[in-house]
């Protein structure tokens, strides 16, 4: 049996006495993304490349798709790919694939080479990292540090994506089509996360449902709703919203009977007050512009601006 290997929390190789000296290169740190022409990239890359040509080149991308990630390294004259357990982000398949590209050259001969990563995010993370930051962080970091001491010279680059770089190209195609999965271990931060998106996405498929639940009609998706500012009015919504208001349910206490609508002689509810009494047309119609209106117009995520002002009309405002 297969058991998930998770990172532990906090695998902190760096002391408090020990800088950090990670640096990476950006030659296009002065050009704009929207701003710049996709060619004009492809010449300051080969004018970069041109300066940096005893360097060997080494592209790294990270994939992600709603069933797993993955990530590729390109090297001259390899390519590998893998794809990781699918609770694994983004982050972690971009920061995986920069260890990885540190792993494979640790193996080949000793000399200069250069990291290409189109994810600002992970250089930025390498370079100021914090002692919560992600296990990979230090990971990627110490393996660094140690190819350092063993003579080797490694830079990173950042490069823009899809504009057209050959080796960044190739990375993106070939995580995009890892087929083997990679052992590795998987960050409790992303496990949590997955496990939390699985869970939501568990309660919304059964709250789906329950159509006929009055309360999925006025709120079918699960999501956090804002709170109103003024303290009464957002006692109001939410009475509103669950159907229980004073007029309508304190018989329950009190132990009298169901009140009944004076004008239709028919249960005074929520709903028949707000949508169905029509009685209250006229008043619909001076505050919606229209006599047929929905709980979820008036009482949905952004409650209708004109809903209270309507319930004070109608006089049921005191009685919620
Ligand atoms: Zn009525």
């Amino acid at each position: 049996m297969d058991y998930l290997k998770v990172y532990p929390q906090r695998k902190n190789y760096f002391p408090p006495w020990k800088s950090n000296d990670f640096y990476y290169l950006n030659p296009f740190e002065n050009f704009i993304k929207s701003d710049t022409a996709d060619v004009t990239y492809l010449q300051l890359f080969l004018e970069h490349r041109a300066h940096y040509n005893t360097f060997i080149p080494v592209y790294t991308d990270g994939s992600r798709v709603p069933t797993h990630s993955s990530f590729a390294v390109v090297f001259p004259d390899n390519i590998s790919c893998f794809k990781l357990h699918p609770s694994c982000s983004i982050f972690t398949a971009e920061m995986t694939a920069a260890l990885h590209a540190l792993m494979q050259i640790s193996n080949g001969p000793c000399g200069c080479y250069i990291i290409y990563i189109d994810s600002l995010s992970v250089l930025q993370s390498l370079q100021s990292f914090r002692y919560h930051s992600h296990p990979l962080v230090f990971e990627v970091l110490d393996f660094y540090y140690r190819l350092y001491s063993r003579g080797f010279t490694v830079l990173f680059c950042w490069v823009p994506a899809h504009v057209g770089i050959s080796g960044n190209e190739q990375a993106d195609k070939a995580a995009k089509s890892a087929a083997h999965f990679f052992n590795t271990s998987i960050p409790a931060c992303d496990l949590k996360k997955h496990a939390k998106t699985n869970l939501h996405l568990k309660w919304q498929r059964q709250w789906s449902l329950e159509t006929e639940n009055k309360l999925h009609f006025i709120k079918p998706l699960i999501e956090n709703w804002p709170i109103l500012k003024n303290r009464r009015s957002d006692t109001i919504i939410t009475r509103l919203r669950i159907g229980h208001a004073r007029a309508t349910h304190r018989y329950l206490l009190l132990g009298e009977e169901m009140p009944m609508c004076p004008h239709c002689n028919c249960s005074m509810t929520v709903l028949h007050i707000l949508i169905e009494c029509q009685y209250f047309n006229t008043q619909r119609l001076r505050f919606f512009r229209t006599t047929v209106v929905t709980l979820p117009v008036l009482l949905g995520r952004n409650p209708h601006i004109q809903l209270l002002p309507f319930l004070k009309s109608i006089g049921f405002y005191s009685l919620i």
